[in-house]
């Protein structure tokens, strides 16, 4: 194997883990860092999404933060909001009564 297709492939592979982590697309990143190996530097430095079940925003300081993470790092405000996955359709949504995608009670 050509040693320019490995640096393309462990970019590729870094870029996957990268963009999962920011909430952003995943196949896309994958397809330009395997061309572009150097695009995940780029990658490194874009700010993350708010993608539901992925990211969240901090409700004090706007902050995006991993799912999962209790307080924040940029103010540490601790995460007041408990995020559930609904039983009627599988999104995760915030703990508040009723689901913010169906609409269905929790
Ligand atoms: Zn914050
Ligand atoms: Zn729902």
């Amino acid at each position: 194997m050509p040693r320019v297709l490995i640096i393309s492939l462990i970019a590729g592979m870094v870029a996957i883990i990268v963009a999962n982590k920011k909430g952003r697309n995943v196949l896309v990143w994958f397809l330009v860092s395997f061309l572009f190996p150097l695009s995940v530097v780029i990658l490194f430095f874009m700010p993350p999404l708010v993608t539901q079940g992925k990211t969240k925003r901090c409700p004090d300081c706007g902050a995006i933060m991993s799912e999962g993470v209790d307080v924040c790092r940029s103010c540490n405000h601790e995460m007041p909001i408990n995020m559930v996955k609904c039983p009627s359709c599988g999104v995760i949504v915030k703990d508040q009564g009723t689901c913010d995608s169906c609409g269905k009670p929790l």
